[in-house]
This record gives C-alpha cells, sequence and structure tokens, in this order.
C-alpha cells in the first residue's frame, strides 16, 4: 500500500531504496512466553551471553592495563564488570525467567526497568548518574543475546538503502560513510542536531522529526525520500516512481553544472575576495574538501574521533589523525576545533558525559567539559601542537562564554607547548589560538574575545538555539529554531562588524554559512570567510558570484532593522 509521511526536511537531495530498520537494543526487544521445558535452554542462552560480555570486557581490561591507557577506559571498564557480576543483573534475570517463563531479552529489560528505578530515587547525583553504565552493560548483553550490532549491515544487493530509525546519534550517523546509506529517515531530530549536520555532510538526503516512520514502515519496503518538500513516500506506485527518478536525474544534472565554477576565483562582482573553508567530521573528509577546491578547513568536529570506540584516541593516535590532515590540505591552514563533547554528541570511554544531565546543552558540555578534564585536554592540546609543525594549523575552542575560559586555555596551551619543549617536539610557537562565538554572552561581550583571541568562529546553531532557547535536537520545538529571527542575525551581524573593526578574521561555521538562501544576506553583513560541508561549497561560490557586497551592505542594513522573522525572510530573497 502507497502512503505518504511528513517530516522534517534536513538535508536536501532525493533517494530512492529500500527501507533498512535500525533497532534500539533496549526499546525494542522481542517478548513472548517460552515453554516450561525450555526453562533450562534459555537460563544457558542469558549464561553464554553473560559470559561473552565478560570476556568483551576483560580484553577491553588488558587493553587498558597497558600503559598509558586512559584512565577514565580503566575506571569504565571496571565500573561494568562489577555491574556485570553483579546479582543483580547475574541472578535475578534468571529468576524471572523460570517464575515468568520470560525469554531472556525480556527478562533482562524487566529487570533493567526494576534497576533503573532504584538507581534514580537516589539522592546523591554520582550514583544516580551510574544508571546508566547498567543501561550500557545491559545493552551489551543484549547484543550478544541478540547476536547483533547496532552497526549498519552492509547490504549484498546492490540497492540503495534508507536508513529508518526511531532516532539516530550522530555517532550511529557518522558510521553510515563505510555503508551504501542513500538516505535516512528518524521519527526525533531537530534541524540542526548533529545527526542532521553529518547528513548534510554526507550529502544524503534526510528528513527527522517524523514521529510515526519507525512503526509503521516494515524492512524492505521501497521508499522515496524527498529531503526537499519533508515527504517520505513508502511504497510508491510505478507513476510516483518515474516521477522521482526523473526529479532525481535533474537534481544530478544541476549538481554536476556546477563543478563548472570550481577553479574560478572566489569573489563578489565588484572584486571583494571570499573564503570558501570546508567542515569535517573525519579525517578522511579531507579528500572531499581537497576535490571541491575549498581554501582550507574551517572547522574539523574533532569530538567525531572520540565516537563509536570504547577506548579514547591517545596522543600519539590524535597526533597522527592531524597531521594526516594538515598535510593533505598541502599548505591550506586547517582549523581544529578541541573536543566539543556533551549534549548529543556522546562517546562512551567519556564516562563523565551522559544524557540524563536535567539540560544537557547546557550542561557540562565543550570547553567547560575539557576544562574539568585538564589530562585530557592537554593531551589532545600536544597532539595538536606536534602535528601544527606540519603545516598551518590554528586551534578553535568551542563554547566560550567568559574571560576565565579563555585565559584558563591560554594557560593550557602554554603548559601543552612548555611540555612539549621539555620532551623536544616540534611545533608552531605562534600557533593561532580562536574562539568559537555560539553563546548571546560572548556575542554580546565581544571585548576580552577580540583581544585575547586570533580569529573568531560563530557557530550559529548553537548560537540560534541559546538565543531562542531553543533544543537543537527536539523535534517539539523545532518550528521555533528560525535563524532568520531578528536577534539571531543582529547578533550575527554585530560580531561579523566589531571584528572587522578590529581587525580580527570572523568567519561562519555554523550551517547558516552553507544555506545559499543566507548567502547574499552573509556578505551584506561583512562576512568575508564562510565554513560548511564541501558538499555546499559550490553552491556557496555560485551565489558569491552573482553578489555586490558594497551594493549589499546597504540593503542588508536595511533588512537587520525589521523585526518580523517572515518580512526578513521575504526581503533576503529578493536580495
Ligand atoms: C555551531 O554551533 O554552529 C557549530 C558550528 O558547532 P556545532 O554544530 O558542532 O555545535
Ligand atoms: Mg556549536
Amino acid at each position: 500500500m502507497t502512503f505518504s509521511l511528513h517530516g522534517l526536511a534536513v538535508s536536501t537531495g532525493i533517494a530512492i531504496g529500500r527501507a533498512h530498520l535500525v533497532s534500539n537494543a533496549t526499546l525494542e526487544v522481542a517478548q513472548y512466553q517460552i515453554r516450561e521445558r525450555d526453562i533450562p535452554a534459555e537460563i544457558a542462552r542469558f549464561e553464554a551471553a553473560m559470559s561473552t560480555v565478560h570476556t568483551e570486557l576483560e580484553a577491553l581490561r588488558n587493553e587498558a592495563s597497558v600503559a598509558g591507557a586512559p584512565t577514565e577506559l580503566v575506571a569504565f571498564v571496571g565500573v561494568h564488570a562489577m555491574l556485570l557480576s553483579d546479582p543483580m543483573l547475574s541472578d535475578l534475570p534468571k529468576e524471572i525467567i523460570r517464575e515468568r517463563r520470560c525469554n531472556a531479552e525480556w527478562a533482562l529489560v524487566q529487570q533493567l526497568e526494576e534497576v533503573s528505578a532504584q538507581f534514580d530515587a537516589f539522592d546523591d547525583a554520582y550514583l544516580r548518574e551510574r544508571k546508566h553504565d547498567v543501561v550500557q552493560v545491559v545493552e551489551r548483553v543484549l547484543k550478544a543475546l541478540l547476536g547483533k550490532s547496532r552497526k549498519i549491515a552492509k547490504k549484498t544487493k546492490d540497492e540503495d538503502l534508507i536508513v529508518v530509525a526511531h532516532d539516530l546519534s550522530p555517532a550511529d550517523t557518522i558510521q553510515f560513510r563505510n555503508v551504501r546509506v542513500a538516505g535516512f529517515v528518524t521519527d526525533m531530530g531537530g534541524a540542526t542536531s548533529h545527526t542532521a549536520i553529518v547528513a548534510r555532510s554526507l550529502a544524503i538526503p534526510a528528513l527527522v522529526g517524523m514521529h510515526h516512520a519507525r512503526p509503521l514502515v516494515r524492512d524492505d519496503d521501497l521508499l522515496i525520500v524527498d529531503g526537499t518538500r519533508g515527504v517520505l513516500i513508502v511504497n510508491p506506485d510505478e507513476r510516483i516512481l518515474e516521477e522521482y527518478r526523473l526529479k532525481k536525474s535533474a537534481l544530478e544534472l544541476e549538481r554536476s553544472k556546477l563543478k563548472r565554477i570550481k577553479t574560478a576565483r572566489t569573489a563578489t562582482l565588484d572584486g571583494q575576495d571570499i573564503l570558501l573553508y570546508s567542515n569535517i567530521e573525519l579525517p578522511r573528509d579531507v579528500e572531499q574538501v581537497r576535490d571541491i577546491g575549498a581554501d582550507g578547513v574551517g572547522l574539523f568536529r574533532t569530538e567525531f574521533i572520540f565516537m563509536n570506540r570504547d577506548d579514547l584516541p591517545n596522543e600519539e593516535e590524535q597526533f597522527e589523525t592531524y597531521r594526516g590532515v594538515v598535510k593533505a590540505m598541502a599548505g591550506k591552514p586547517v582549523t581544529i576545533r578541541t573536543l566539543d563533547i556533551g549534549a548529543d554528541k556522546q562517546a562512551r570511554a567519556l564516562r563523565v558525559v551522559n544524557r540524563d544531565e536535567p539540560n544537557p546543552a547546557l550542561g557540562l558540555r565543550a570547553i567547560r567539559y575539557c576544562l574539568a578534564e585538564p589530562k585530557l585536554f592537554l593531551t589532545q592540546l600536544r597532539a595538536i601542537l606536534r602535528a601544527s609543525h606540519y603545516g598551518k594549523i590554528k586551534i578553535l575552542i568551542p563554547m566560550l562564554a567568559h574571560v576565565s575560559e579563555i585565559d584558563q586555555t591560554l594557560a593550557l596551551i602554554e603548559t601543552a607547548k612548555l611540555q612539549l619543549r621539555e620532551a623536544r617536539q616540534k611545533f608552531d610557537p605562534a600557533i593561532e589560538v580562536g574562539g568559537m562565538i555560539e553563546i548571546p554572552a560572548a556575542a554580546l561581550a565581544l571585548g576580552p574575545f577580540i583581544k585575547k583571541l586570533d580569529f573568531l568562529s560563530i557557530g550559529t546553531n548553537d548560537l540560534a538555539q541559546y538565543t531562542l532557547a531553543i533544543d537543537r535536537t527536539d523535534e517539539a520545538v523545532s518550528h521555533l529554531y528560525d535563524p532568520f529571527h531578528p536577534a539571531v542575525l543582529r547578533l550575527v551581524a554585530g560580531v561579523i562588524q566589531t571584528g572587522a573593526r578590529a581587525n580580527v578574521p570572523v568567519s561562519v561555521c555554523g550551517e547558516m554559512a552553507g544555506d545559499y538562501l543566507m548567502t547574499k544576506l552573509l556578505v551584506g553583513m561583512g562576512l568575508r570567510i564562510f565554513s560548511m560541508h564541501p558538499a555546499q561549497l559550490l553552491e556557496i561560490k555560485q551565489q558569491v558570484l552573482m553578489s555586490n557586497a558594497s551594493q549589499l551592505t546597504t540593503r542588508v542594513s536595511r533588512i537587520l532593522r525589521i523585526d518580523e522573522p517572515e518580512r526578513i525572510r521575504e526581503q533576503v530573497s529578493k536580495l
């Protein structure tokens, strides 16, 4: 039966392929009753899964005991091993299997609910947080029982896959690089969540906030994802399919035509040079950045190299990664942002971070987390500094709001330099240090940022989130997330203008920079450095080539006085 569902389009284009349902181990385990005589076999199955996880943790523990392993990893393996051996997980599920004749997965999930409630009742915040360790241990056992992981399976059929999930974390989404995923849809999610950002960087059509896609779509259903109109069509008839095949080829043709401007100088009609940098999440993205002819890397979101693994990348591994990127860029600048973990970006090995803080987006994120974990931060700083010997690297600090955070960070960079000098390691002593302007407080009180930092980069995703008080990841409020809100635009324009007056370079590296509807507006505000996904770069370049900077300055200053987002949008579309 053909039907369609509507959601929020977060990455444009059209994908046609077969549905691949991704499940969340704890949410979606099978629940069935077993026969009396099958009880011993079910208990044996449970015990086998427990022993698989014991072995896994033992292997991790051995890795962790190797000299130099991060203390966080040692601690986390220890806690997990202890929880696994606790009778609440090792014995009580067996009683449930015996007494209620439940299958092992169901018994384990029931026990998890019981234990979670007990943890929730603790007064002590540290103990309450340990609930997440229990959940992770249970997920490991469930995976062992189910014999599968949350990894996206590689399909053998020569057909495109469309992933359908209740929710996907940025860590899940980044794995799509390894398999042929043509698009994805999720029931949860907001437009500038990191999951959506990763989709745009992969240039695959994606819809979020679908509400009911996961329960309604079946594995292998034929799907069309219309990432422009925000529609998912399930089991389309031949006529619709043909129509979309034509639309898809037309879009692909448009994109390939854009390649003609790849080597053209990026300047406005009145001769203002504009720098177009790219954002990357993983080192391998740099190939695309080079292919497209970007002027450099304007944002390397290093937190992605901490995801999808149980350990932490040590100094040597990070150094090799950063050096690989800067060497590949052959003299062009690479802006490495220090770890921006927390909120929707999680890494298993970083145990302090968890999703159940009361307000994760306002919590221990990014620089706040790094300053609370100086050992971890220094490791990254040393790795970046060492790589700076091999090319042009700049350090970018996320989520700064206070002068004290700038001072502490600069002091830690000095410490890292001192440590390297003592170890006779080479680095660029004049490495530039910049700050992300993504908290309204920073945008409004820019003085110390201008004085103490070498450059600024505006993170419009977070700046909009914090200005409008709208969680980037929450689909319930995503309709209120409006980058055309005058408050957001005035903050962005203010930072660009203050930077220009003080001769401090300012770039925009949030999603606004890659939105072609905003290019002329930003040029008119005075922006000369844009950083976006490589897949968006040529479209933005085309807009730049059609802009007249001096004319735009006057027209944009008028637009910035308008109070209604709708009228702003209308005027911007006429620029
Ligand atoms: C931003 O906030 O605009 C930004 C570029 O950083 P991130 O999206 O990684 O938070
Ligand atoms: Mg940000």
